[in-house]
């Protein structure tokens, strides 16, 4: 059998439950697959977000002999890099701010430089554009859902850098 291997057209994250390192749900990892890049299938190794490796394919039935895996929680350090710290750009630490249109679900990013005063309007990393005077929600990093693309091009900088480096490390 051959297997055609597809590639990312876009960045995208897949979601793999692992076994829990204790307790008796399931891990869910974020797994960051970048443009380009082959998409994991079943039985790939695959590196998650906060580090750990892990086997693409349906997710374990069994938590521990005789007990059914029948929950999920966010793997906890996914999610923390998922909502990263703002990372430095050119010297200048770079802010970054939540905002949510009222009445809407994602949560938007948008990256200001610290030293400079905010411009109006706001673009977010996925484009999304907030008017002056427009009515907007702030949230807390971690708050709510975050829209995809605003998370994936806040991301994907430093997963590339991590996915290189460990090719490397492979070939
Ligand atoms: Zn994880
Ligand atoms: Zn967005």
């Amino acid at each position: 059998m051959t297997e055609d291997r597809e590639t990312a057209d876009e960045p995208l994250l897949m979601e793999q439950a692992a076994l829990p390192a204790a307790g008796i749900f399931l891990d869910r990892h974020q797994v960051f697959v970048n443009t380009g890049e082959p998409i994991p299938i079943d039985g790939d190794r695959v590196t998650a977000l906060c580090g750990t490796s892990l086997l693409i394919g349906p997710p374990p039935t069994e938590v521990l002999p005789g007990i059914p895996a029948m929950r999920f929680a966010d793997c906890a350090d996914c999610t923390a890099v998922l909502w990263a710290p703002p990372k430095e750009v050119g010297g200048e630490e770079a802010l970054r701010i939540f905002l949510r249109l009222p009445g809407t679900m994602p949560v938007h990013i948008v990256e200001i430089g610290a030293a400079t005063p905010a411009p109006m309007p706001l673009v977010s990393l996925c484009g999304a554009v907030f008017g002056v005077g427009q009515p907007v929600d702030r949230v807390d990093a971690g708050d709510g859902t975050p829209c995809t693309l605003c998370l994936l091009r806040s991301l994907s900088d430093r997963a590339h850098i991590e996915v290189a480096g460990e090719r490397t490390a492979v070939g």
